[in-house]
C-alpha cells in the first residue's frame, strides 16, 4: 500500500475482520493492550473495536507522556515557572494538565509567571538567545521518540556556550514500563488488567527499533506486534497477535515494516545515550516508580540540566480523589467509568491528564466514543 486511503479502505477493513473473526477462537477470550495513545486515538476514531468479535478487547495503555506525567512533576513545573527570573518552555498541551489543588501552568502564566508555549526544543534554545538576561528552562516530556531532539538542543547549547538554557528531563522509556505493568505487584489485583499481547508503539520503534521487545516478549510470554497508526495497521496486528496466541507463540513482530527496523535510528540512539543516561527509577502516573523507565542529564551536561541548576524537588502532590486517571492509565478502567467523565471533566475543561491530550484514553472516548454508546443505548 502506498497511499494513506488504501490504509482506510472500508471493504478491506470488513475483509479483515472477517479474517479475524473466522482466526478467533470462540472459546476463550483475547485481550490485547494498545500501549500507545496514537493507537488509542485511532481505535476510537475509526471505530475498530465494532468491526472486532465479542471475545476480542483491546485495552488501552499508558502511552501518552503528558497522562504518564505524574503531579508532582506538574507541580514542580509551576514552581520552577513562578521564579522570576525563569522562563519555563514547554509543549502546548502540558499547560492544561492539573496539578495539585487544580492549578495549572496556564494558570500560573495568568497569575504573572513567564510560561511560553513551544513546537520543538529549538524554540526553546531561540528564546534563550534572545532573553541572555533570563534562565531560560525547556521542561521536557515525552518518550523515545521526542528525546533525540532534547539531545539535540542540549549539545547546540553546549556549543554555542549559552550560560542562561537549562533542560529538565522527564523523558520516559517505553520496553522498562510495559514489563512493569505485567510483573509489578503493586499493580497485581482484581482491577490488574490481564492481557494476552500488546500492539508496540510505533512512532517509539522509529527510534529504537522492535530488537528492544524482544527480551520482553520471551521473559513475560507476551506477544508484541508493532503497528502503524492506521484502522487497517492495527487491525492486522490484532490479527497478528491472534495468530501468535493461538499457536502459542510470544515473540515481536512487525506490520509497520514502512518505517521501524529490528535496530532503528542508530544515529538518534547515539545522540541520546552521549546527552541522557538512564535514572534509576522514575515515577509514572498510575504506575508509581518503575525501574530504569526515565533519563537524566548525564553528569558532563550538569550545568545544563535545571534540576540540579535550581534544585527542582518533586513534592508530595493534592490528586484529585475523583479522578480515575491512574486506573485508566494502566488500563484497570475505562473512561466512562469516572464519575466526572464527560459532565465536570471535558476535553475544554480537563480535571485529569487523560483528558487533555488528543491521545488521552479519556479525551479519545470523549471525541468519539460517545456517540456510538448512545447508539448502541
Ligand atoms: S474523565 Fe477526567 S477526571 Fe475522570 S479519569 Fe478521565 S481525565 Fe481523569
Amino acid at each position: 500500500m502506498k497511499y494513506v486511503d488504501e490504509l482506510r479502505d472500508g471493504a478491506t477493513a470488513r475483509r479483515l475482520a472477517a479474517a479475524i473473526a473466522a482466526e478467533a477462537d470462540p472459546d476463550r477470550g483475547y485481550r490485547f493492550m494498545e500501549f500507545c495513545g496514537g493507537h488509542t486515538h485511532a481505535v476510537f476514531r475509526y471505530g475498530v473495536p465494532d468491526l472486532l468479535p465479542p471475545n476480542v478487547h483491546l485495552i488501552h495503555g499508558p502511552g501518552c507522556p503528558v497522562c504518564v506525567l505524574p503531579v508532582g512533576r506538574v507541580d514542580a513545573a509551576i514552581e520552577l515557572a513562578r521564579r522570576p527570573e525563569v522562563i519555563l518552555c514547554t509543549y502546548g498541551d502540558l499547560l492544561r494538565v492539573p496539578g495539585s489543588r487544580r492549578s495549572s501552568l496556564l494558570r500560573a502564566r495568568a497569575e504573572g509567571a513567564d510560561v511560553r508555549m513551544v513546537y520543538s526544543p529549538a524554540d526553546s534554545l531561540r528564546i534563550a538567545r534572545e532573553h541572555p538576561d533570563r534562565e531560560v528552562v525547556f521542561f521536557a516530556i515525552g518518550f523515545e521518540t521526542t528525546t533525540p531532539p532534547t539531545a539535540v538542543v542540549v549539545r547546540r547549547a553546549e556549543a554555542e556556550g549559552l550560560a542562561n538554557f537549562s533542560v529538565v528531563s522527564n523523558h520516559v522509556l517505553t520496553p522498562p514500563a510495559m514489563a512493569h505493568l505485567l510483573d509489578s505487584p503493586e499493580l497485581d489485583g482484581p482491577a490488574a488488567p490481564s492481557l494476552d499481547g500488546f500492539i508496540g508503539p510505533s512512532h517509539v520503534s522509529t527510534i529504537i527499533g522492535s530488537a528492544p521487545y524482544e527480551p520482553f516478549a520471551r521473559e513475560h510470554g507476551r506477544p508484541v506486534v508493532i503497528a502503524g497508526f492506521e484502522p487497517l495497521d492495527v487491525m492486522q496486528a490484532i490479527r497478528m497477535l491472534i495468530r501468535q496466541v493461538n499457536a502459542g507463540r510470544a515473540e515481536v513482530e512487525n506490520e509497520y515494516t514502512r518505517a521501524v527496523t529490528r535496530v532503528g535510528n542508530r544515529k538518534a540512539q547515539e545522540l541520546v545515550s552521549a546527552v541522557f543516561a538512564v535514572r534509576e527509577s522514575f515515577e509514572w502516573r498510575g504506575m508509581g516508580s518503575v525501574p530504569g523507565s526515565g533519563l537524566e542529564v548525564r553528569p558532563e551536561y550538569a550545568h545544563l540540566d535545571a534540576e540540579r541548576r535550581f534544585g527542582v524537588a518533586v513534592g508530595q502532590p493534592r490528586e484529585n480523589r475523583a479522578c480515575i486517571c491512574p486506573s485508566v492509565l494502566r488500563g484497570a478502567a475505562r473512561p466512562t467509568e469516572c464519575t466526572l467523565f464527560g459532565t465536570t471533566c471535558t476535553p475544554d475543561h480537563p480535571m485529569g491528564s487523560c483528558m487533555v491530550s488528543s491521545e488521552g484514553a479519556c479525551a479519545a472516548h470523549y471525541a468519539y466514543g460517545r456517540t456510538r454508546e448512545r447508539a448502541e443505548a
